[in-house]
């Protein structure tokens, strides 16, 4: 019985913690861990097959729209300060007009200030085109 009893709580340590890093819910968790003292010879394999799988379809089914949103994830446009044409916030040069929309530094590729002389991150000198 104390044998028993060691293996079901180490298999309850295991299977909250698997459980918690596959993001389950604490109340979940718990209930497989809690399961699993008395019976860890049935629960163990039974968690396995069906404790894992089906909490991240339900996951899934929860959050339909986040899957969504990423799917349809459109870049956010500004319009460019020169032209007025719509571009990208991740674009470094208008493509219709040529203006400079966002400084990197050459060597670290760090975001800078149009107005910087030098690299705040490596020192490095800024040449303007
Ligand atoms: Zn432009
Ligand atoms: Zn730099």
């Amino acid at each position: 019985m104390g044998i028993n009893m060691l293996i079901g709580l180490i298999a309850a340590y295991f299977i909250y913690n698997d459980a918690k890093k596959l993001g389950q819910p604490f109340f979940t968790s718990l209930l497989w861990a809690v399961a699993s003292i008395p019976m860890s010879i049935v629960i163990v394999p039974l968690y396995l097959l069906l404790g894992r799988k089906p909490n991240i379809d339900r996951q899934r089914k929860a959050d339909p729209d986040i899957i969504d949103i990423e799917a349809t994830v459109v870049e956010e446009t500004t319009p460019c300060p020169m032209c007025g044409s719509k571009v990208q916030e991740s674009f470094l040069v208008c493509p219709y007009c040529k203006h400079t929309l966002q400084l990197k530094c050459q060597s670290c590729g760090n975001e800078i200030e149009r107005e910087s002389k030098v690299c705040p991150y490596c020192q490095s000198q800024i040449d303007y085109k």
